[in-house]
Order: structure tokens, then sequence, then C-alpha cells
């Protein structure tokens, strides 16, 4: 009788652990090497071009291409197709935004000596995590005259990295609340205390435009047109004496944008596949990068146009219609230590594979994206048939957790959308864990459903 009840174990115990740690290898370099949504761009795209996918511009129209579009830099949509767009897509979509710390637009000071730059969070962040430990500036400065230049300090061996520093505890002992010792304003980095002479006011500071001046031949004004943010410098490592883990900053949610990646690459089915790589999610997934805006829509109306469909619009909601999205978006594994804010049977375990949601939204599923029960079976059908390993999973308990992903966004197009991807434990800290087997199961879950939904 045991086989009526739904239990999930150890993938470790089932899968075949050099292939487990094998794709954990590719993933740990490429999260060391993009640790930005522009750099997971140009990653994705290096990829793309190299499997011999061309630009939509040059998409012919035909029922047999490999196509991608870029979308400012930030954003990336790739689909093999292999029929009519009409037919629907298979997509498996993710964000490639992570918490971080932004650089204010007029961001350098000077004070008592010491040169700083203000800060402005992006994302839900713990505030405290952020302090004390090593940072790069990362990102890019565009000049007047259009020039883009790439910034990137912190993340090559001799470089030296930067610091937001937080108060001694002899001289902290207040017992206040996290939100009162813990404030925006109070996150500056340290960037120098070198002055440039004697003579001049704020010596230290000039001292440091004149530093990035000869580095980069900007001066301070430059500064406002640019997209400079600090993440951590360290390095993504194996984690634990058994090395199952990969800490890293960013798993939210580049691990789900490399894994359903490489699925592309390999997937191999006659139906039409896709991903999309999303920015700003972790801010709502507003403006024109992020999972609300439009760039997606106007790949597909490309394609449908390449087709020779002319009512591209009609064509459009036909193929949203029948269309499946895997929302591909971290979930939390249960952390021991912390495990009372979670239902236990309905939360998600590190190394037991890809977690499937089946709803996101918080409090009576305020703002939630549900997946159908009928699309429900249709994935665990095709996860069954190719021996993936999963499990369900909801963000805490009803009153306490909740959380959002860019399902909605899709689903209220008219796709057919679920929520699926890997616990995380420590989500949104700057070194979040992930289990090698969760990683390795959703790169083979969003490749088994890219060729057979
Ligand atoms: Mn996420
Ligand atoms: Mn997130």
């Amino acid at each position: 009788m045991k086989e009526l009840k739904f239990q999930t174990k150890s993938g470790w115990l089932k899968l075949n652990a050099d292939e487990v740690d094998k794709f954990a290898k590719g993933y740990i370099k490429f999260i060391n090497s993009c640790k930005t949504e522009r750099q997971t761009v140009k990653f994705a795209e290096e990829v793309l071009k190299r499997e011999g996918f061309v630009d939509i511009s040059e998409y012919d129209g035909s029922t047999s291409a490999k196509v991608y579009m870029k979308f400012r830099e930030k954003a990336l949509v790739a689909m093999k197709i292999n029929s009519k767009l009409t037919d629907g897509t298979n997509l498996v979509v993710s964000h490639i935004d992570s918490p971080r710390i932004d650089l204010k637009p007029h961001p350098i000071i000077e004070d008592e000596g010491i040169a700083l730059a203000k800060t402005h969070y992006y994302g839900g962040i713990k505030k405290y995590h952020w302090f004390n430990i090593p940072l790069s500036i990362v990102g890019v400065v565009v000049k007047e005259d259009g020039t883009t230049i790439d910034v990137n300090i912190g993340e090559n061996e001799d470089d030296p990295v930067f610091v937001i520093s937080d108060l001694l505890p002899h001289l902290d002992r207040k017992d206040e609340k996290v939100s009162e010792k813990f404030q925006a304003e109070k996150m500056n980095l340290i960037l120098g205390s070198v002055p440039l002479n004697d003579e001049e006011e704020e010596a230290v500071k000039l001292n440091i435009l004149k530093i990035l001046n000869e580095k980069y031949g900007i001066k301070e004004e430059d500064l406002i047109s640019a997209d400079l943010y600090l993440v951590p410098a360290f390095k993504a490592k194996e984690i634990g004496l058994d090395r199952s883990f990969v800490g890293a900053y960013g798993h939210d949610d580049r691990i789900c944008a490399y894994t359903s990646l490489i699925a592309l690459i390999e997937a191999n089915s006659d139906k039409n596949m896709g991903i999309i790589l999303f920015d700003k999610e972790e801010i709502g997934s507003d403006g024109n990068t992020g999972a609300k805006s439009r760039f997606y829509m106007m790949f597909f109306r490309k394609v449908l146009k390449k087709q020779g469909f002319d009512d591209v619009e009609f064509y459009l909601d036909e193929t949203l219609e029948k269309t499946n999205v895997i929302s591909a978006d971290v979930n939390a594994a249960i952390n021991p230590s912390f495990k009372d804010v979670h239902d236990p049977a309905n939360a998600a375990r590190a190394g037991h594979g890809i977690v499937l949601t089946k709803y996101t939204g918080a409090r009576g599923k305020a703002g939630a994206s549900e997946a159908r029960a009928e699309l429900v079976a249709k994935v665990r059908a095709v996860l069954n048939k190719n021996g993936v390993l999963w499990q369900v999973g909801n963000l805490g308990k009803v009153d306490v957790g909740g959380g959002g992903t860019v399902a909605k966004f899709l689903a209220e197009k008219g796709a057919e959308v679920i929520d699926m991807g890997p616990g995380l434990i420590g989500m949104h800290s700057p070194y979040e864990l992930v289990s090698k087997i969760d990683l390795y199961e959703s790169y083979r879950a969003y490749k088994a459903l890219l060729e057979n939904l």
C-alpha cells in the first residue's frame, strides 16, 4: 500500500553523482562570470550564436529555425521554431536581475576625510547582510557621445574591493529594531582616503575622480548616465564537507536562466520551444525590460509576420492560448534552523528535486498566478515519464509567507502558466545555497518540458 502515498527522498540516493557534479561545475563558471543582467544577456547571446541561433532580423519565416532577440542589453527571448507559431510554444521564462545595491545618480561624497559612494538598494534585501562583505562595482557608464564604458572593479584577482562598513559592537549596544538599526542612508560605500593635495576642498573625493578619469576617461557628471551596481565580490564555491551545495550570489534567478538556456540548446522535438530572460522581477517586473513589458510580444509578432500571418493581433492571441509557460524561479527550501515558518507537508527540501509551485501570491492567494489542475497533471506526467525528481513547495505558511514571480504577467496574456524551480536556502542573501541535485533536476525538468508539453 506504500505506493498510494506521495513521498520524496534525497536525489543523492537516486542520481549519478558524477553527472550531477559535472553539471554543477559548468554552472559555477557561469554564475561567477554573470552577476548582472547585462553580463547574463551577453553570455546567453554568445552561447546562442555559437549554437547557430540568428537575430530575429535575419529570420526568414521558415518552420525550422533558431532565432533570438535581445532587448536593450537587459532582456532576451530565444526560440527553436519547429512549426507555425500559432501551434503554440513551450516556454521557460526566468529573470536575470538579483537583489543588489545600486549607486545613486550623484554618488560620490567626502566626509571626515573619507570618500564614500551613496547607494540605493534594489529588491528585497535584509540590509545588514550587505555590511562588512567584499563588494565589486560592475555595470556601465555611458558618456554624452554615446560611448559605453564597461566598469568592473573587484571581480579580478588583483582588483581592490569595496566595503559598506558597520558600527563596532562596543558603540552599538542599543537594543533597536533591525529596521531602525540598519538604515539605507547609512549604506555608504568606502571609496578611499588619500587626498589629492593639501590645497583643494574635498581633496580625497577629487583624488577618486582623478583615478576614475585615468582608468575610464570619465568625469563626475558621467556617473549620472550609468547603471552601476554593487555585487558580492566573493566566488561561488562548493559548500559542505560532502560538497552537496553550491554557494553563490544571485542563484535567484540566474540559476533558472542558465538551466533553461542549456535545456533549450539541447532540447530536440517537433514542438516550438523557447526561453525568455526578464529583467526587473525583483522590483515588480515593471519597466521596458521586465515581464510586464511588450518586448517578447513584439518578438512573437515579428515571427508571425515573417511566417506570413496577416492579422498578427488575432493570431498572437491564438498563439498565446496554445502556449505553455514554465515560470522558472526559485523557491525556499527548508532551513532546519528556521523551519517553523514552513508547513512541512508543503515545503521544499534541499536535494529532493525541482519544486512545483501550483500557486504564488500571499494571504488568501492575493496576487497569485495559479496553474490549472489540467496543466499540473500534464507537467507531472512529463516529469514522471522522464524520471525527473520533483516535489511540491509553497513559500512559507499561509499567514506568514508568499511572494510573486513573473508567472502572472504571462498568465494574463492567456497562456497556461506554472511556477517551477529549485529551492534555495538563504534566498535573497548575498550568498545563497542550492543543492547540486536541485540544480541538475531543474535543467532536466526544463528540457523534458520544452520537448514534451
Ligand atoms: Mn526570483
Ligand atoms: Mn527574488
